[in-house]
């Protein structure tokens, strides 16, 4: 390594997850949660080998934005002599003409500013440690990798909401998220599954927060979330897409007032909500609750229509691309997922699939099927490098 090392930070409302990387490799993880209620840190090296982690203790960090000056002591000790060249920054909204990471400047923070009310639980979180590090030490370079950026290249007909007009014009319309993963996906896609890599495939995001992205040629073509990380499937806590008249009779004649719809739709809702008993994928698999296995057949449902959606938006279906905590991991939720998903042409390798191989498709499937794991960290640290070399 000569060109040093680089940083990710990827900060949320109560953590913050960072990372060290030299090349492609990465050497450090860490993480902060309960960000003002009772802080804790762990660290492990990027082998998995847990560290001993910083002591927040003595000045419990308030926010995501302290949390990263509250780690800078115990990360120059980590360095050992060693320097960072750049951080790059996980930022959730770059508004409609941000279709690439940025380098962070004091005027480009305050055009980002202006999308908070696009994304008001996440993007204040994500600037605020921005503006913190580089009040710290000015002279090293930022970068801005975002959540939306890989969606740009969607026709504006799969952008716009039918409404009037010049709400398009003030913003309101589908942005995307899940973009560095999506882009992830794309950049592997060539040497992981070749021979879907050019055509229409359908990536399916499905972690704690879910979507699907129709590529073709590896290229966002259409995404099941819009305005903002709420629409489209059904999530660990958040509701998917629903119709607008709910929030309005919830407002109009169950007197609900705007907190309490957004805590319902994005705290209350998803598994959680329609199960009962978790928003974790795991509990439920393991659940015998009916409730527990309804939730997971509505996501399932859900999932395989927005496939055929997205499907129906490129005209056809060469490939499907399983990826994220519950991608990677639940084999009979993609089993499930594979066999609504089979009048379309995908035919399962049950063998294949519960071995975890990377390819779970039959020879013959008319639709090649893939695992990927997927890897938003090391996009970050692969752009923030190409802006700063
Ligand atoms: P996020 O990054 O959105 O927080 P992840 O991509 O880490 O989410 O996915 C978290 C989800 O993945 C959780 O619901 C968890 O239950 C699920 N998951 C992780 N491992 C497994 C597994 N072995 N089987 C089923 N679900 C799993």
């Amino acid at each position: 390594m000569t060109d040093g090392l680089i940083g990710v930070v990827n900060a949320g409302s109560s953590s913050l997850k960072f990372s060290i990387y030299a090349g492609d490799d990465c050497l450090l993880n860490g993480q902060v949660d309960g960000i003002g209620v009772r802080p804790a840190a762990k660290a492990r090296t990027g082998a998995g080998e847990a560290l001993p982690p910083p002591d927040l203790s003595a000045a419990p960090p308030a926010t995501p934005a302290d949390a990263l000056v509250a780690l800078m002591p115990w990360l120059q000790e980590w360095l050992a002599g060693r320097r960072l060249s750049a951080i790059g920054h996980r930022v959730v909204h770059g508004g409609p003409n941000h279709a690439a990471p940025a380098r962070v400047t004091p005027a480009m923070l305050d055009e980002l500013e202006a999308f908070v009310p696009l994304a008001p639980l996440h993007q204040p979180h994500n600037l605020a440690p921005i503006r913190a590090a580089l009040a710290r030490n000015p002279g090293l370079p930022q970068v801005a990798c975002f959540d939306t950026a890989f969606h740009r290249t969607i026709p504006e007909v799969a952008q716009v909401f039918a409404l009037p007009w010049e709400m398009a014009e003030r913003g309101i319309r589908r942005y995307g998220f899940h973009g560095l993963s999506y882009e992830y996906i794309a950049s592997v896609l060539p040497r992981a599954a070749p021979e879907i890599a050019a055509g229409r495939v359908v990536v399916a995001h499905l972690g704690n927060g879910a979507s699907l992205c129709a590529m073709r040629a590896g290229r966002s073509m259409a995404t099941t979330m819009g305005f903002s990380a709420l629409d489209g499937l059904p999530m660990g806590t958040r509701c998917g897409q629903l119709d607008p008249a709910v929030v309005l009779h919830l407002m109009t004649t169950e007197g609900m007032d705007a907190e309490a719809v957004e805590a319902l739709l994005y705290r209350k809702s998803g598994m959680l909500g329609l199960s009962g008993v978790s928003s974790d994928f795991r509990d439920l698999l393991a659940s015998e609750k009916p409730r527990a296995r309804f939730a997971i057949e509505v996501f399932v449902h859900q999932v395989a229509r927005n496939v055929a959606s997205l499907a129906g938006a490129m005209g056809g279906l060469d490939g499907l691309v399983f990826t994220a905590g519950v991608g990677e991991n639940a084999v009979a939720i993609r089993e499930a997922v594979c066999r609504a998903c089979g009048w379309m042409g995908v035919e399962l390798d049950e063998a294949a699939n519960a071995a975890r191989g990377k390819r779970i498709s039959t020879p013959g499937s008319r639709v090649g099927v893939h695992v990927i794991p997927t890897d938003e960290n090391l996009m970050i640290a692969r752009h923030t490098r190409a802006l700063v070399r």
